[in-house]
């Protein structure tokens, strides 16, 4: 694995990506199907054909003997049905490998096993998935040989949206169209399309595999249910981009490759704040590539992990009181021809152009800060939001003192005729000052932050998919974007609505802006004062799936309808119910099997060792004590578990629904709670070796 190599070589060697299509296809089936990557026109079948059959015939040369319809059910995770090429044996007894069209582009999984809250009824459970062709196709190696993996959507016979993808594209046509009335209106005539471009930061931790297969909550559930802190914590901060060590670098280099060879453009990595913690961004991309691809950064990292002898967690909060992970989705609009929306620009002509849409986002955020929340929401993310290292669950955007000053001026005078620069007034100045990208980034504290020339939404959880984050952004900012080109297109004078408009949206969306430290209890205050929402946890902000203004919106701009968006409100409430069920059932069992028998067994060799001192005559007050000690929180330990047992049977009666995913998160997480706190102080006074599994200390500094 060590010879030399050239990234050059290996890039995108097993994508079917244009350059590939544009060698093997035939000119006009090459065209027809640009066609529909461009301009969405519907593939026929004739031509579906022979794609399907270059598709395969490289992918067999590839060494694949499989091929996949690759989705995203509402599970959280990726899904696959594996068909072999191989068609009916001839006469002769070969077989022949073929691959249809109409297998290419519409695939029949049993959906029955998917999540669809009531979408589908029983009797009718199939769905059907279908070829995203503007996301490629690629041949992926793993232990199940080679396997040509086709990017599909996956929907209800009756056209309802059963997956992650379905409205992620929905949404990428709203702010299309949206963007592009809003660039005519500014007079750009070239553009013909805008595509969100996304950049996911990936955070995650890797343990060593041997010691995480002996603690059956990081098995059942990504994270560790009880454990004490080491005494060396992460306040040393010496981590941080750290000398890689040999190992995590084998993994990291190992990782790359095996991404860059499906076309994901790793770029960055190092150490996070956290002992243990590590980081690994790619190049953005369009929005629904970069959705593809994190799953595939996340499944990679996971599988190289297991060659390495390593476990990656992907949880957002693996190990409590260490820093949490999570996914800073970097998000901007592109033009066909390479212009970004969000980049201040140089003339007054295109500071005012991005003061509109700067504006817009601001009303977007604004309005529906309780959407964006619960689109990071996930049973994992609740351990991270709010609690004092992560974003904090309230919703506010960073401008930065540059912009933020240029805001103000807009409000007061309804023009920015001066600028800060290096923090000196430069009075007359028409046009924005060239934003210091350094001065925009450093506030770390902020869930919305802007950095030059993006947006950066932090709250992401580490392990969920990036796509909901999307929908919403893509979503909230079209219809922004509709209502302002509903004014300006039937203005008198275009230069003064515009004004007007900019003016009017930074006065009225202004408390949305905060510059100071997110994680502060006094900015808890001034954001209640300000009537910022702030919604604690994710059974408390599913309802923002379906509020009146949500539902009218999604609608509007057909991302989702109606039904689609209480199914989703339905899973999530299921998963979120089934995730703390599982939660509570591995503690319950740990504590009843491991801990409750250890310590038991423990206080007997105190206690045996109490009779034995006595017995030589010495004094045995130090043993007696803690012996007593022990068997106190023994007793706590247990008295714990049985509570907690009886609340998940009370839990198991609960239909599905709303009113059990809250008794899951207002009584049952506070009793898990209540049986962690005795069994992380026993861990701290019983004897090391008497203890049934690794210490975070072994998990976090024994990488
Ligand atoms: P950091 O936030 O750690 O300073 P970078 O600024 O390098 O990191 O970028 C983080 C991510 O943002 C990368 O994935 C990068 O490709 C992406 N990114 C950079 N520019 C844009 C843009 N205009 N739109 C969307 N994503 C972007
Ligand atoms: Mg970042």
């Amino acid at each position: 694995m060590s010879e030399a190599f050239n990234v050059a070589d290996i890039f995108g060697k097993d994508v079917f990506n244009d350059s590939v299509m544009q060698e093997r296809l035939p000119k006009k089936v090459y065209r027809d199907l640009k066609k529909t990557i461009e301009e969405g026109k519907e593939l026929d079948l004739a031509t579906a054909d022979v794609i399907a059959h270059e598709m395969k015939e490289w992918a067999i040369e590839k060494g694949a003997t499989h091929y996949t319809h690759w989705f995203q059910p509402l599970t959280g995770v990726t899904a696959e049905k594996h068909d072999s090429f191989i068609s009916a044996p001839l006469l002769n007894g070969k077989v022949l490998m073929s691959f249809s069209g109409k297998e290419l582009i519409k695939g029949e999984p049993d959906a029955s096993s998917f999540p669809s809250g009531g979408l589908r009824a029983t009797f009718e459970a199939r769905g059907y998935t279908a070829w995203d062709c503007t996301s490629p196709a690629f041949v992926r190696h793993d232990a199940a040989g080679a396997t040509l993996c086709i990017p599909t959507a996956f929907c209800s016979y009756t056209g309802e949206a059963l997956d992650q993808k379905t409205p992620l594209l929905r949404s990428m046509e709203a702010i299309n169209e949206q963007s592009i009335r809003l660039l005519r209106l500014f007079g750009n005539t070239t553009s013909k399309k805008v595509t969100p471009s996304v950049g996911p930061e990936q955070e995650y931790f890797l343990v060593d595999a041997e010691k995480f297969f002996q603690r059956k909550d990081l098995i059942y559930t990504g994270r560790t249910l009880f454990g004490a802190m080491p005494p060396k914590g992460q306040e040393l901060d010496d981590h941080y981009f750290g000398t890689i060590r040999q190992r995590i670098a084998g993994f990291m280099k190992n990782v790359n490759e095996e991404l860059w060879k499906v076309g994901v453009t790793a770029k960055t990595q190092h150490n996070e704040v956290a002992p243990a913690q590590h980081e690994l961004a790619p190049i953005y991309a369009e929005a629904n590539v970069a959705v593809d691809h994190n799953h595939l950064v996340m499944q990679t990292l996971k599988r190289v992990a297991c060659q390495h002898g390593m476990k990656c967690l992907l949880h957002e909060k693996p190990f409590a009181g260490v820093n949490g992970s999570g996914k800073h989705n970097n998000w901007s609009l592109t033009t066909d021809d390479g212009k970004n929306l969000l980049d201040p620009g140089k003339t007054p002509h295109e500071n005012i152009q991005f003061l509109l849409v700067l504006t817009c986002i601001l009303k977007a955020v604004d309005r529906h800060a309780d959407l964006l929340r619960e689109s990071a929401a996930d049973p994992g993310n609740d351990h991270r939001l709010g609690a004092n290292e992560a974003p904090p669950a309230i919703i506010s955007i960073f401008l930065g003192e540059q912009l933020e000053d240029v805001m103000e001026q807009l409000i007061v005078t309804g023009e920015a005729t001066h600028s800060i620069k290096g923090g000196r007034l430069e009075t007359g100045v028409r046009t924005l000052p060239e934003l210091a990208k350094d001065a925009t980034d450093r506030n770390r504290t902020s869930p919305f932050a802007f950095t030059g020339n993006k947006f950066e939404f932090r709250m992401v959880g580490s392990r969920d998919s990036i796509a909901g984050p999307n929908v919403v952004l893509n979503t909230i900012v079209a219809e922004a974007f509709a209502e302002a080109c509903d004014v300006l297109e039937s203005a008198d004078d275009f230069s003064l609505a515009v004004h007007d408009l900019i003016k009017k949206y930074a006065a009225e969306h202004q408390r949305i802006v905060f510059n100071g430290n997110g994680y502060s209890d006094e900015w808890v205050k001034e954001a209640e004062k300000r009537g910022l929402p702030n919604i604690k946890s994710m059974v408390e902000a599913i309802p923002a799936l379906t509020t009146e203004k949500a539902v009218a919106m999604f609608e509007k701009f057909k991302v989702f309808t109606k039904a689609e968006l209480e199914s989703r409100a339905e899973i999530k409430y299921e998963n979120y119910a089934k995730a703390i069920n599982i939660e509570a059932r591995t503690m319950i069992d740990m504590a009843s099997k491991q801990f409750i028998p250890a310590v038991i067994k423990y206080t007997k060799s105190l206690a045996d060792t109490v009779i034995a001192v006595k017995t030589a005559g010495a004094d045995t007050s130090v043993q007696s004590e803690a012996l007593e000690e022990v068997s106190k929180l023994l007793a706590e330990t247990k008295k714990a578990n049985v509570k907690l047992s009886e609340l998940v049977g009370q839990a198991a009666a609960m239909e599905e629904g709303e009113a059990k995913a809250r008794f899951y998160h207002f009584d049952v997480v506070p009793a898990m709670e209540a049986l962690r706190a005795p069994v992380d102080k026993l861990e701290m006074i019983v004897d090391k070796e008497a203890w049934p599994m690794p210490s975070y200390g072994d998990l976090i500094f024994e990488v």
